[in-house]
């Protein structure tokens, strides 16, 4: 099955899930996320009218945003852990930022983007899950780290980004998007508006996320197939 047809069958779902549960399609949007796999997939969705593509490794992101210069319109979004020393490489290429996780990447990622005149729309990474294992700031101190953003210029705040716990528990997984719906309402009501964006489900579980008010879906193997090699 081409990636162009998959495409159209994963958005057909989504328009399902939408009308279910009476969201209007346009409050949710399809983000491929191209990571592990070979330009030409990502030509292939930007044939198909896709524009943003999700990647998580910075090297590979810069690499491929480099090869794929001539294609206008192009934004990489980030989604993946960042180590503060690899903050700048995000200059060249990135348009969005969807795992900003703590304040000290916060510091030096506004710093790299003031110095170069630009801004940066971020999210914040928050650990719904519990498993220690997980990135992400903690759901107690999410208000408070939302906060704190204030004082980044060059930094936007767009919203939470979560990935729930990997297991066949539907109950579980819907907790944990449960658990950032309400997070964000909660920074809404300490901050007021500007946390517009949910960036919750994968291929998994992307229903499920549409359900508990997902804005966002990040969508890899369902939309490229298998990743070619296994990453964090
Ligand atoms: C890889 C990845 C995805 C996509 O996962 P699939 O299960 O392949 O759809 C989504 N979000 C993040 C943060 C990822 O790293």
């Amino acid at each position: 099955m081409s990636i162009a047809t998959r495409l159209a069958e994963i958005e057909a779902r989504i328009d399902a899930a939408c009308a279910l549960h009476g969201r209007p399609r346009s409050s949710v949007q399809l983000l491929p996320v191209s990571k592990t796999q070979p330009v030409d997939a990502i030509r292939q969705a930007y044939d198909a009218g896709y524009r943003c593509l999700g990647e998580s490794r910075v090297q590979e992101a810069a690499a491929k945003a480099s090869e794929l210069a001539e294609l206008p319109g192009l934004a990489w979004t980030m989604i993946g852990h960042l180590q503060t020393n690899k903050a700048r490489a995000l200059v060249d290429f990135c348009a969005q930022f969807q795992a900003l996780d703590s304040l000290k990447l916060a510091a030096e990622l506004d710093r790299r983007f003031s110095e170069a005149g630009r801004s940066l729309d971020v999210m914040i990474e928050v650990n719904t899950s519990g498993e220690a294992s997980k990135f992400g700031v903690e759901p107690d101190a999410v208000v408070s780290f939302a906060r704190e953003l204030r004082g980044y210029d060059a930094l936007r705040p767009v919203g939470l980004m979560t990935i729930a716990t990997r297991t066949v528990e539907q109950d579980i997984v819907a907790g944990c998007f449960a658990r950032l719906a309400d997070l964000r309402e909660r920074c809404r009501d300490a901050l007021g508006d500007g946390f517009d964006e949910l960036s919750m489900g994968m291929s998994g579980d992307f229903e499920l996320a549409i359900e508990h008010g997902a804005t966002c879906v990040r969508v890899g193997t369902a939309v490229f197939g298998p990743r070619p090699y296994p990453t964090a």
